[in-house]
């Protein structure tokens, strides 16, 4: 029996569609062929007897069924080779620009390590605004209307009664003003510090400063110089000595500078202590009693002790940074040295 020669047509247009990757196309081809194909049989059918009219009918039917199912699978194999020429362009084996991951900022590093160390001496970490008032900033503690520290030239004025604050002692003043009632203040205040300075490599307008405050009856020096030294032995190495220096601030009398021994060379002398084998690290006191009589706090009861110390100078000391514009630019290349620091 010969084979039938419709399905030799719809062969021909199985093998004609098999390279055409192109939907529309292929649905484009489709449409000319079954017209090409399909009119010839309907006019057959129009013609033939009623005896075979059922017959053909059905024929004709299948043939289109064929025909839907060709270009179904076509579309199918179209789909399929596009997803899989998609995965060819992804090759495993091509070496990958690494992400730029950097870490965290030295001055974060370091203010962890600091907060650490209070936390575990149960102080109140504070961060608070950065714009603050005169009061809070100058008035309370102790700097007169004529002190240097006001003037125009060295603040951010916002306006007559607010500025950004120039130290983190003005949110101590706040601290010691709404806890007055308490028989113990013991708070870190932490943060950005501004003051109007030109950016060179050791200076810049905005720093971070942390200010130590802890107020409560016979409180001594005693106690800030153990404070200090168990904080410095934290921050730097075990061994290091630490020193106090008589000096002048308004809001702590006395008031002390404090070195550190060289962390570097151990007190022998090196670059880093320039050769005199001590470091200045931080300014720190006995709360002056006026600071204490302003935010209501009997100063013939309670002393306090304080201090205060910029981020960016144990950054720069322990890390041997000697730009502090490095600090603040966030350059990979200078932020993936402190991985895992
Ligand atoms: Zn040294």
């Amino acid at each position: 029996m010969s084979q039938d020669k419709n399905i030799i047509l719809i062969d021909e247009f199985k093998k004609h569609i098999s390279s055409i990757n192109n939907s529309n196309v292929l649905i484009e081809e489709k449409n000319i062929f079954s017209k090409k194909f399909l009119v010839p049989l309907y006019d057959e059918l129009k013609k033939v007897d009623v005896a075979h009219k059922k017959e053909l009918g059905i024929k004709i039917n299948n043939y289109k069924k064929m025909i839907d199912d060709i270009v179904e699978e076509r579309l199918n194999n179209i789909e399929f080779e596009k997803l899989n020429s998609i995965k060819s362009e992804f090759d495993p084996m091509i070496p990958v620009d690494y992400l730029q991951s950097g870490s965290l900022n030295p001055v974060q590093i370091v203010t962890d390590q600091v907060i650490d160390f209070f936390e575990r001496l149960s102080f109140d970490i504070i961060f608070d605004n950065e714009i603050t008032t005169t009061d809070l900033n100058f008035t309370k503690l102790n700097i007169k209307e004529d002190h240097p520290a006001r003037s125009l030239s060295d603040t951010f004025y916002i306006n007559d009664k607010e500025l950004l604050r120039v130290h983190c002692t003005s949110v101590t003043a706040k601290v010691l003003k709404e806890k007055n009632k308490q028989s113990e203040i013991k708070s870190v205040a932490f943060g950005n510090v501004f003051r109007k300075d030109d950016d060179d490599a050791t200076h810049s307008h905005q720093f971070n400063q942390i200010d130590i405050v802890w107020v409560k009856e016979n409180i001594s020096i005693s106690n800030l110089k153990w404070l200090i030294d168990a904080l410095m032995k934290h921050l730097f190495k075990k061994n290091t000595k630490t020193r106090f220096r008589l000096s002048q601030f308004p809001f702590t009398e006395p008031s002390m500078e404090v070195d550190i021994s060289c962390f570097a060379c151990d007190g022998k002398g090196c670059n880093v202590c320039k050769k005199i084998g001590w470091i200045e690290i931080l300014g720190s006191g006995l709360l002056h009693p006026s600071v204490l009589e302003s935010a209501g706090i009997d100063s013939n009861k309670y002393s306090g002790i304080a201090a205060g110390l910029g981020i960016d100078r144990i950054v720069m000391l322990k890390y041997g940074i000697n730009d502090i514009r490095y600090i603040y630019e966030n350059d990979f290349r200078i932020l993936k040295q402190f991985r895992g620091k």
